[in-house]
């Protein structure tokens, strides 16, 4: 492999993150509902973050101070990304490290999917996309993800009514709704996929956005050796589901022209679950319903989108497998991303393959979602 850092690749990102402001809750809500929403403390001390979401507590381990992405000081690259919570500094990073549009989820606001009160997470859903939207107005190079309140059909319509309206082209929907209603599969959901169909907004499944359950395993799998690494891959599961969910229930063929995107979640799973609907699809055709005008992977080699940061399979899904929704994504400016080294991961990946593969995951499947969006510069 030969890695030229010289020439810089510019890609677009199906996966980055905007940092809210502290008192985002506190400067556009009622202090009642304020207070519910979202919120970190760190106990640097002790190594913890607690994430305090509508009365339950989540802790979460911090990286310690100069190990893995953290620098010497202990702080997280979104701590140290100077362009993270502003707008035009944060051009400045994406010129340095070479990405040019980006679909934004929120970080603090990935939480939401943990709130169990339908009225708390509407009024919290308009106040992380009023501000999101004032991200967008100022470059088109930010495709912010609203926040859709998925508590109950009619909120969730509303927003994405409301959002479309304000001009967002994506919703950032959980991977599960919620732990005890209607799963994405059921009909109850329908006139969220017809708001979104008819909208043309693009459906952002962003990984680990499960609703946590304080009383329960709060997202921990696994404990003991090797924990670490097998919770984090477990995360990476719930955006195939969802997907596979729209797929079998028919969602993509009453709205053929609706789009999922699965943002952080690799790649080479696509045509894997492709296979495995399709044998379902047929061998299991007596029980099988609702019957589908296509096949299962017809709708996902079409209608799924999905995006990864390192995976060095990944690439292989568009030129072995065939499947050519595939996205990178940087993740800015998250751990697991690719802020400070992102040049050279994109030449690891691309520097031998055909250029229009290249192409089409740097730039071309990000497009296809988001045509409204200016054209990268060229190298
Ligand atoms: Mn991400």
């Amino acid at each position: 492999m030969t890695t030229d850092l010289t020439t810089k690749i510019w890609a677009n990102s199906g996966d980055s993150h905007l940092v809210e402001p502290d008192d985002l809750f506190t400067s556009s809500l009622p202090p009642r509902l304020a207070e519910r929403m979202p919120r970190s403390e760190k106990d640097v001390e002790e190594g913890w973050e607690i994430l305090y979401v509508d009365g339950q507590q989540f802790r979460r381990r911090m990286p310690k101070p100069g190990h893995g992405l953290t620098d010497e000081q202990g702080r997280t690259v979104m701590e140290r990304a100077p362009g993270s919570t502003d707008m035009a500094l944060r051009l400045q990073d994406l010129d340095q490290e070479g990405v040019w549009a980006e679909l934004v989820y929120p970080s603090i606001g990935i939480w939401t999917s943990s709130i169990r009160d339908p009225e708390l997470l509407a009024a919290g859903a308009r106040a992380i996309n009023d501000w999101a939207i004032e991200w967008q107005h100022f470059s088109p190079r930010y495709v912010c993800a609203a926040t859709i309140p998925f508590l109950t059909v009619d909120t969730a319509v509303a927003e994405v009514h409301r959002t479309a309206a304000l001009g967002f082209h994506a919703a950032s929907l959980p991977v599960t709704p919620n732990n005890d209603g209607d799963d994405y599969n059921h009909p109850s959901w329908e006139p969220l996929w017809a708001a979104l169909a008819e909208t043309g907004m693009v459906i952002g499944f962003h990984i680990g956005t499960e609703p946590h359950d304080a009383a329960g395993r709060n997202g921990v799998h696994y404990r003991g050796p090797g924990g670490a690494i097998l919770n984090y891959m477990e995360t990476t599961y719930g955006g195939q589901r969802a997907v596979a969910k729209l797929i079998a229930s028919g969602v993509f063929d009453r709205h053929p022209s609706l789009r999922a995107i699965v943002s952080e979640g690799g790649a080479t799973w696509g045509p894997f679950i492709a296979d495995r609907l399709d044998e379902a699809y047929r061998q299991h055709g007596s029980v099988v319903r609702p019957t589908l005008s296509r096949l299962p992977s017809e709708y996902l080699y079409e209608n799924v989108y999905a995006s990864f940061q390192h995976d060095r399979s990944a690439v292989a899904a568009v030129w072995a497998m065939g499947w050519r929704n595939v996205c990178w994504g940087s993740d800015y400016p998250h751990l697991e991303g690719t802020f400070g080294h992102t040049q050279k991961t994109l030449h690891e990946l691309f520097d031998d393959v055909a250029p229009e593969v290249r192409e089409r995951i740097t730039q071309g499947s990000f497009r296809d979602l988001f045509p409204h969006v200016p054209a990268a510069p060229t190298a």
